[in-house]
């Protein structure tokens, strides 16, 4: 962990930077083995392409202008540099490089769909871009881009990256083509990691004297409660959507025709070393005027859409407007499989017809992923179009429901119009339609559709028993999945061989039969998201899981960052509450000698209650401990003997409290099975 300077008090990336940790199969390595042996299967055990599925992507192929070139004229355009041998090195020893992905060009394999092969294509191009007078991109270093804008004096630098490796690569390049005035600002377009882990890349060293003096006069704009945005999403979740982060993003698959290939939005990146900055100025209304280095911007400030922190500008002088996120070159996530809240589509959609009333004059529009769009007829054609493909879901979504359709049949039902399907940009190659419609749902209605049904039903591996004896049995399910295998029915027989697998997750065959219908759902996904899901499945239903767990040690570093309220508060969802339901309420202090902090916590009816106050009298033991003992002994670096022993700890009161107390918490490493039960 590299910490530029004002190096915030709440970091707290803790997990969601822990799953960055897991991508290490993408170097170079695959992911699967040889365990699968059936005919037609690759060295990572995925399948060949279906006669159903070679169909399916000739139709897609046929009924898309994919030779259209204007998206590739687009995505050429203004190219400064380019280096060829580009690879970026991670400190920890692991590389990256685009030409992982040299195997992406001409006519699509059959084992990918070429809509998704398009797009894969245009996101493996990377360089330095001149977008516009006195506006940069380097795109194709990391999943996000780095943008430069000329000041008066220097350079103003928009979105970092996501490690510091990458973002020291861009930087590099930029500085042999664009020269060594310095950078006077740096604006965080949103509270994602791929959009600032980076930043020590681009501020000057940080250190004594003058060098730490003169770092202090880099502006570092971002919306509002960034900081907060940051620290605090996904922490208490963190290890579950680590875990379910490995499928949506391939973490473990191997690279290839038959793995991964994209993510829709741009290429997974290096796994390196992140940084973070604290804001100097907070953009939290729209119109936010500011000139910075005498580059005029105007802010729009766009919180609860793709972010929950989140901004957008526009740049009269150019007359080009920066999407950030709230744009791009696909349909984006109204949900993430990983596993977010559901976004705000209404919101989310305003701000983009707000950006179009705004900024009449837009000629440009740059973003934070992908490509630009140029002139003034494109960008409002494109403004427009993600405008409404996110309010069409919206609305359709809804119009649905209020007629009684529950989200299966709406997701099954709706349908992108012609006008929006047929550009590119609006298509699901990160977020789909059909998960999108369910987000609106859920966001709406919440997880129940309404049918009692559906209010109780049976978890999986009991309902897998009783599902399998009803359809005659083992042999008889399998037959019947086979059969729609046939028919390039996968769909259907996913559902009938997952409830076998859970049914029996011994049976092998099964196993490989539902990793092959997952095969061949991935190769006809348009979404990368979705291929890399179906793929991961596969893997694990193959070779079990091969994604690396969260590594505690790693993790530790990042909990360091976390403030001890939220801390506790995650600790709290670690204790397990039927065991600490049968034991006697009891309180304990811990006294942080290191911060002069005392938290007072009490175990009552299963639940693990915290409060930062004066210690309690009444307290079963108090314990007095800095917090980086403290977090080595919650992420199991040093066991409960030592600590009783440790001249670092100081206990006053009951030690078999303390050792009664940790006994309470649950350990979880985040490698539990999806596909299996
Ligand atoms: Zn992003």
């Amino acid at each position: 962990m590299i910490s530029a300077r004002r190096s915030g008090p709440g970091l707290g990336l803790a997990l969601i930077a822990a799953v960055a940790l897991l991508g290490s199969c993408r170097d170079g390595q695959s992911g699967g083995g040889e365990a699968a042996g059936e005919a037609g299967a690759d060295a990572a055990g995925f399948s060949a392409p279906s006669e159903a599925t070679r169909a399916a992507n000739a139709a897609f192929e046929a009924a898309l202008p994919l030779e259209d070139p204007i998206d590739f004229e687009e995505a050429d355009r203004g190219l400064v540099a380019r280096e060829p041998e580009l690879e970026i090195r991670s400190a920890t020893g692991r590389r990256w490089s685009p030409s992982q992905f040299a195997f992406v060009e001409g006519e699509a394999p059959a084992s990918v769909n070429p809509s998704l092969w398009r797009q894969a294509k245009l996101n493996g191009r990377h360089g330095l871009y001149q977008v516009a007078e006195g506006i940069y991109q380097v795109r194709g270093y990391d999943v996000s881009n780095m943008s430069w804008i000329r000041g008066e004096t220097g350079w103003i630098v928009v979105d970092p990256l996501s490690s510091v490796e990458s973002a020291a690569a861009a930087v590099s390049l930029a500085r042999k083509h664009l020269g060594d005035d310095p950078i006077v600002a740096v604006v965080f377009t949103h509270s994602h990691v791929d959009h600032f882990q980076g930043v020590a890349a681009v501020l000057p060293e940080t250190g004594t004297g003058s060098a730490a003096a003169a770092v202090e006069t880099v502006r570092i704009i971002a919306p509002a409660r960034f900081v907060e945005e940051v620290t605090s999403e996904n922490v208490l979740a963190g290890i579950a959507m680590g875990r379910r982060a490995t499928y949506q993003f391939g973490f473990g698959l191997p690279v290839g025709a038959r793995g991964y290939v994209d993510s829709g939005l741009g290429k997974q990146p290096l796994t390196g070393s992140s940084s973070f900055a604290v804001p100097t100025d907070a953009i939290d209304h729209t119109p936010q005027p500011m000139t910075i280095d005498g580059v005029e911007m105007i802010f729009q400030y766009t919180p609860e859409s793709e972010a929950t922190a989140e901004l957008a500008f526009y740049l009269p002088k150019q007359r080009a407007f920066c999407g950030a996120e709230i744009v791009s070159r696909t349909m984006h996530n109204l949900y993430t499989l990983r596993g977010t809240k559901a976004r705000d589509a209404r919101k989310w959609s305003g701000y983009i017809d707000e950006a179009i009333e705004r900024f009449p004059d837009v000629e440009l529009v740059f973003m934070s992923h992908h490509w630009p769009v140029f002139g003034h007829a494109r960008s409002l054609e494109f403004l427009k179009g993600q405008r409404d493909t996110y309010r069409f879901i919206h609305d359709q979504t809804l119009r649905l429901a209020n007629q009684g359709a529950t989200p299966r049949e709406i997701a099954e039902t709706l349908e992108l119009p012609p006008t929006l399907a047929r550009h590119f940009a609006n298509r699901g190659y990160y977020g789909t339609l059909r998960h999108n419609a369910k987000a609106v749902y859920e966001f709406y209605f919440g997880w129940y559709d309404g049918n009692p049904a559906n209010l109780d039903p049976l978890p999986p591996a009991p309902l897998g028993a009783r599902y399998v004896e009803a359809m005659g049995g083992a042999a008889a399910v399998k037959q019947k999945a086979r059969a729609a295998i046939g028919e390039g029915d996968e769909r259907w027989a996913v559902t009938l061989l997952d409830h076998l697998v859970f049914a029996d997750p011994e049976d092998a065959e099964a196993r490989v039969l539902l990793a092959s219908a997952y095969d061949q759902l991935a190769y006809r996904a348009e979404s990368g998201v979705w291929r890399s899901v179906y793929l991961s499945a596969s893997s694990e239903l193959r070779n079990g899981i091969t994604a690396q767990a969260l590594d505690a040690r790693q993790a530790a570093a990042i909990l360091g960052r976390v403030p001890l309220e939220l801390f506790f508060t995650a600790m709290a969802t670690r204790l397990d509450g039927a065991k600490a339901a049968a034991r006697d309420p009891f309180t304990l202090n811990f006294d942080f000698t290191d911060l002069g902090e005392t938290h007072v916590l009490t175990v009552e009816n299963g639940v693990l209650h915290h409060a930062r106050r004066a210690a309690d009298p009444a307290a079963v033991a108090t314990v007095r401990l800095t917090r980086d003992f403290f977090l080595r002994l919650v992420t199991g670096q040093v066991g409960l003997k030592e600590v009783l022993l440790s001249g670092e700890l100081d206990l006053e009161g009951s030690p078999t409290a303390l050792v009664a107390f940790f006994g309470l918490l649950d350990g979880a490493d985040g490698n539990f099975p999806i596909v299996t039960p």
